[in-house]
């Protein structure tokens, strides 16, 4: 594996950049025998729902071996690193904290879609919903720049209509996103108290309006975690990504005050040409570790919404370094405390896309795509609300940019 290089200048540069890191929340991993003994037990789980839900002997073994198989390709290997908050432990933003109802279901569903392909099918296990067209970022990347402030289409009963017909369907794990989704924080908060019930809840923020008593009320309500966009360590740079002065000092405090309140906290970045150019992606990985977050999460620019027809995608010298960064920060003994990391791009190219399959993404203006990065709208759901319908209509199924569903 080659590696990549920290340049500590930057590093030491964004450490006296205008945040404070005393007193820091631990990031909930256990020490290496620990963390060895949960990843065993996890398996073990996984194995006794196998049993109980495949029944037949060879089945249960092909079927059980498949899916450690997929689970190792998404991570290139025996990914062992978790985190423990709130009495349970965390692995991937995707899957529900263990051990709870909403893990094990997920994983009767993947059971149930290797020997039943078509009756999962039409399931999803996440969605996405963007609860309001209203933010106060300009962000250089954003996918939902034609819809921003406008009049708002949904109102809190049809959010609430949407989570029900999903959870009809049995999804899993809700992200609430926006616009803004903490502008509407008393809605969020009903909506969030209702949802919480049957699936885990998690926010997708720029950091806005995230106080520690909004934060604490997020815990309050039943959310499970939140999703900080920090587009740079450096924070002009940042705030110049975003549109918006004080971007920085809400984003890194939202993080703070979301650790402290004891919920799961992740950073979302923008990788573009540039940051990776640049040599960002160590340097922000050490800024991650420092907030104590638990996933950063590295996202592809891609040509839609405030982006479109940009000369925005990466090239092959930019994924490799990606992908590089991705091995070394997951596998590597020397970064065993950094958080872990996800970039989709390393999986999607080798064994396709969870996205439309497993989850989709609805639009602040209801419209419902295969992921907020590919709009592929099949229907608009407020409209199904209103006309009185009580069942899902079919929805897209199809990864446009990476073809294969995995
Ligand atoms: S990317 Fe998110 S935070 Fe930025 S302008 Fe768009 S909706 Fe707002």
């Amino acid at each position: 594996m080659q590696t990549i290089t920290v340049d500590k200048t930057i590093t030491t540069i964004t450490a006296g950049a205008g945040y404070n890191l005393k007193n820091k929340v631990s990031n909930g991993a256990p020490g290496m025998v620990k963390r060895l003994l949960i990843n065993w037990a996890i398996k073990c789980n996984i194995f006794w729902l196998a049993i109980l839900w495949l029944r037949r002997p060879g089945t249960i073994w092909k079927v059980y071996r498949k899916m450690i198989k997929t689970r190792n390709a998404i991570w290139d290997g025996n990914m062992t690193k978790i985190y423990k908050v709130d009495g349970r432990y965390h692995y991937s933003l995707y899957a529900p904290g263990w051990p709870s109802k909403a893990y094990n279901n997920v994983i009767k569903r993947e059971l149930l879609r290797h020997t039943h392909p078509d009756l999962s099918a039409e399931k999803p296990s996440f969605i996405f919903l963007a609860i309001t067209r209203k933010c106060p970022m300009r962000c250089e990347h954003c996918f939902e720049w034609d819809n921003l402030n406008q009049k708002e289409s949904f109102t809190k009963e049809d959010l609430l209509q949407t989570v029900k017909l999903y959870q009809q369907q049995e999804v899993l794990q809700i992200h609430f996103s926006g616009g803004e989704p903490m502008v509407r924080i008393k809605d969020l908060l009903d909506i969030i108290a209702f949802t919480s019930k049957k699936s885990e809840c998690w926010v997708l923020t720029s950091g806005f309006n995230m106080t520690a008593q909004n934060a604490r009320l997020l815990k309050q309500a039943g959310c499970r975690g939140v999703v900080v966009s920090i587009d740079h360590y450096i924070p002009e740079l940042h705030n110049l990504f975003r549109g918006h002065a004080h971007s920085f000092s809400m984003a890194v405090q939202a993080v703070d005050v979301a650790k402290r309140a004891g919920l799961v906290t992740a950073l979302s970045v923008c990788g573009t040409r540039q940051f990776i150019t640049q040599g960002s992606l160590l340097p922000y990985m050490d800024f991650a570790r420092q907030l104590g977050v638990q996933f950063v999460q590295v996202l592809e620019p891609v040509q839609i919404g405030h982006y479109e027809n940009q000369q925005v995608l990466l090239e092959e010298t930019h994924i490799q370094q990606l992908e590089q960064l991705f091995l070394q920060v997951n596998h590597a003994p020397e970064y065993r405390k950094y958080p872990t990391l996800l970039y989709h791009g390393f999986h999607q190219r080798r064994i396709g896309c969870f996205s439309g399959s497993r989850s989709v993404y609805i639009d602040s203006a209801g419209d419902v795509h295969a992921c907020p990065f590919c709009h592929t709208r099949s229907f608009n759901i407020i409209d199904h609300i209103r006309s009185g319908q009580h069942a899902l209509p079919q929805k897209e199924n199809q990864c446009p940019r990476f073809g294969r569903i995995a």
